[in-house]
């Protein structure tokens, strides 16, 4: 079995829905198990409906959120075939969001129904097709850890439902990425941008012969190609690569996509679903890197974070426990860290609910220094001449290094 993903920008349109079942139709010997996002950006659509005050503005945005799906529907020529199950979506968030109270339980519920809706259409699109296609919830085969928003896999759950499913033998499964369900059924979800993680996760219960993450880039860049210019495409790079270039924030790849697939040796493919039949890069046992070049990532409105005890005592063990404590209750992901003898930093996307979490949760015991407004530029297979390139002007506030890595944090540059 082959498992494919499709991200949210490869089904934001309905052409886009058409180039997907035609990539498709390329591999109709195969069996395929094809993981897809919400369409667009449903996902954001869907997390300020959880936010907004009044009915009304709720009201407005599922009617935007329906309204999308519906068009696209339309112009696929499956409206009338797709009309109920989205009516039954926005229903369902309505009658949820009044009936449950915890404001974790609801992003899980809520969000997930744009990857609900994004594989249902596309299913029913390819079936108007003629493909052989089927509808797969994938509630019923990741669970997941009891807790929401960011849970864990339950690695033995899983492994024992995909068992019983397997026997199924499908030959074109469609099912959603980032959504899981705990033990008492409860929907559950693995963190933004995890649908590269459930295809992975699906790679490994199925031992699966490959993944192929399909996306709007030629494959995987030594850089970002909206920031810096002359981006050089990664033919061949070893997992190892690849797990330290997507935990630095090559958005490319979700972090957590490599370790299931490392640990059977199952290759992963990035291609364009703009140029289906080009190369693209794989991911696998190896080489570090063909070509072997320097990587750029950069990670901008990131915010430092310096702690000190108001006492004048050492950052110790237990300071730093209390620190972790707050931030791991605020699910705060951190993307560097740094310690002295009385001062501990740290590096994270900016949020304003998260910084004054942090400020009410720990300013009695250390006073608390904010830098907003900084980019994080990570440069594995660095040399000298390089970081003197990138660094010269700017004002410098932390660096990091090891033998093949230079981490900076500086104040934004703006890119042209
Ligand atoms: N739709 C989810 C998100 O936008 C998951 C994903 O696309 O990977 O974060
Ligand atoms: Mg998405």
């Amino acid at each position: 079995m082959l498992i494919f993903k499709f991200g949210g920008a490869s089904v934001k349109d309905s052409k886009s829905v058409k180039n997907v079942a035609k990539i498709l139709s390329n591999y109709s010997a195969e069996r395929l198990l094809v993981v897809i996002s919400a369409m667009g950006k449903t996902t954001n659509l869907l997390e300020k409906v959880l936010v907004v005050k009044s009915q009304e503005e709720r009201s407005a945005l599922l009617l935007e959120f329906k309204k999308f799906h519906l068009d696209i529907a339309q112009s696929l020529g499956i409206r009338d075939v797709f009309k109920d199950y989205i009516e039954e979506r926005v229903l369902h968030i309505d009658n949820f969001l009044v009936s449950t109270k915890d404001e974790f339980y609801c992003y899980d519920e809520i969000v997930s129904q744009g990857e609900l809706t994004s594989t249902y259409l596309v299913h029913l699109f390819l079936k108007n097709e003629g493909l052989r296609s089927s509808w797969l919830d994938a509630r019923e085969i990741i669970k997941t850890q009891d807790d929401h928003k960011i849970t864990q896999v339950n690695w033995v759950k899983s492994s024992e439902k995909i068992k019983k499913w397997q026997d199924s033998n499908q030959k074109l499964v469609i099912t959603q990425g980032f959504i899981g369900s705990n033990e008492n059924n409860e929907t559950t979800t693995l963190g933004r941008e995890g649908s590269d993680f459930s295809a992975a996760i699906f790679a490994h219960l199925l031992s699966s012969k490959s993944v192929t993450i399909w996306k709007d880039v030629s494959g995987m860049l030594n850089a970002d190609p909206s920031k810096f210019q002359n981006t050089i495409k990664l033919n061949q790079i070893s997992y190892r690569e690849a797990i330290e270039l997507a935990y630095y924030g090559a958005s490319v790849i979700h972090p957590k996509t490599v370790k299931p697939l490392q640990n059977k040796k199952i290759p992963l493919y990035i291609k364009s679903f703009l140029e289906p039949e080009k190369k693209g890069t794989i991911i696998t046992d190896g080489v570090d890197m063909i070509p072997l070049v320097p990587s750029f990532i950069s990670k901008i409105e990131q915010v430092l974070v310096s702690f000190t005890p108001r006492d004048f005592s050492f950052i110790g063990e237990k300071e730093l426990s209390e620190i972790f404590m707050v931030l791991s209750d605020n699910k705060i992901a951190i993307n560097l860290m740094q310690n002295s003898a009385i001062s501990f930093s740290i590096v994270f996307n900016n949020a304003r609910q998260d910084l004054s979490n942090i400020q009410l949760a720990l300013e009695s015991k250390f006073s608390i220094r904010f830098n907003e407004g900084l980019e994080l530029l990570t440069i594995r297979h660095y040399d000298e001449e390089i970081v003197q390139e990138l660094t010269n002007g700017r004002n410098l506030l932390l660096e990091q290094r090891s033998r093949s890595t230079v981490r900076l944090i500086m104040d934004t540059k703006t890119y042209s």
